[in-house]
């Protein structure tokens, strides 16, 4: 866990610094994000940041959502962007989430949605027995694709006779390019905590024998190229179970937009929840997003109640993908050293506040013994 493995960081930066992108968004997001940014000048890695207003006080100001041009400057002139998140009870239909969010994720061509799966402390695990290397594992979720695409369309709506239709799309070039990048990711040394590092797809291809069926055919012919790899496949309804039952039977998830959808919670559920879930939207050597799994929790927004830790793990992600895997590594550190000193917020049982949580993120790193 502490180890970098990223395989699909960006090309060596040409001399000059990095440029991130933040988008704190609404809720939480500005909190948790504002935590996490006091690493980035410990961790002695200049880089040059800029906020964008994206969120719901500036849509409800200004009627914007993602502006034109946006997409062209992130992927042109920014390395990475850092998310917190977005979605609030005055935006209808979270226009402003699906905009911005979903705008970033197909428009960049983020097609990897990387979720670790990895335990901190046993005492976070609801399963009985398990331990940290029993859970320790990564989810590949495809993300440009699926039923989130959006097509479909409802007929006589808000009649007894209404017929609504969801389409899943799959494409051949989509499913190979997500397999291939679970390969990718297992082969990376250290990757795999078994013998030989394991790939297991994830699919329905029983009840969905076309778009599902797809995903089988793929998965077998790029397997067939990694003889090396232990390489299995699970319906979905027996991935579910086997999250619970045997994490420790995994390395490598893959498996469609929907099903990681599902499945990447339940992963942030045996690890303590979504406060210490963290996430990347790929696409290896370009700009890419980096976000923590939890929305924009308003119940709990503006309360000092959010745990920061997410976004600390989040951060850590993003400079992998810089290329700056020892500042990862060095903050993935200290985030488990909290975890494992009890320095927490109550949603993982302890006593302490964001900000709090936030400083012994920050003394962790520094090297400062003090509680
Ligand atoms: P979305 O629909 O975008 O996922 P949501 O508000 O429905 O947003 P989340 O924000 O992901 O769902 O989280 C669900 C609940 O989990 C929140 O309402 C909150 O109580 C809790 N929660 C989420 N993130 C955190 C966090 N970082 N710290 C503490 N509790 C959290």
């Amino acid at each position: 866990m502490t180890q970098s493995v990223y395989p699909f960081g960006l090309a060596p930066p040409s001399g000059r610094r990095r440029r991130i992108a933040v988008i704190a968004g609404d809720g939480i997001g500005p909190e948790v994000v504002a935590q996490a940014l006091r690493a980035v000048e410990p961790l002695g890695i200049a880089l040059d940041i800029q906020h964008f207003p994206w969120s719901a006080d500036h849509y409800l100001k200004t009627q914007e959502t993602l502006p034109k041009g946006a997409l062209s400057e992130l992927r042109d002139h920014f390395d990475a962007i850092f998310f917190g998140a977005l979605g609030d009870p005055r935006v209808p239909d979270g226009v402003v989430a699906k905009d911005v969010l979903l705008g970033l994720r197909f428009g960049l061509d983020l097609y990897i949605n990387l979720r670790p799966v990895q335990l901190l402390d046993e005492k976070l695990c609801p399963i009985k027995g398990k331990q940290r290397r029993d859970v320790n594992f990564w989810v590949l979720r495809e993300n440009t694709e699926g039923p989130y695409v959006q097509m479909g369309g409802s007929f006589k709506r808000d009649t007894p006779d209404e017929v609504a239709i969801s389409e899943d799309l799959n494409t051949r070039r989509g499913v190979e390019r997500i397999i291939r990048a679970a390969y990718t990711l297992a082969n990376v040394p250290h990757a795999s905590s078994h013998k030989t590092p394991r790939v297991c797809m994830v699919d329905k291809a029983n009840a969905l024998p076309h778009a599902h069926g797809l995903w089988q055919r793929t998965f077998r012919q790029v397997a067939a190229e990694y003889p090396e790899t232990t390489s299995s496949h699970l319906f979905v309804d027996v991935a579910a179970m086997e999250f619970v039952r045997t994490p420790e039977r995994f390395d490598v998830v893959v498996t469609s937009n929907l099903f990681g959808d599902i499945l990447t919670d339940l992963g942030a559920a045996i690890c303590g929840g979504l406060g210490v879930a963290a996430s990347g939207n790929i696409h290896p050597g370009r700009c890419s997003l980096f976000e923590p799994v939890h929305g924009s929790a308003p119940d709990i927004a503006g309360k000092g109640l959010a745990n920061p830790l997410a976004a600390f793990l989040t951060l850590a992600m993003l400079y992998d993908h810089l290329g700056e895997s020892q500042a990862g590594d060095r903050l993935r550190r200290a985030v488990e050293q909290v975890v494992l000193a009890g320095l927490v917020t109550r949603d993982l049982g302890g006593q302490l506040s964001t900000s709090e949580c936030g400083d012994a993120v920050l003394r962790a790193l520094t090297g400062a013994t003090r509680n």
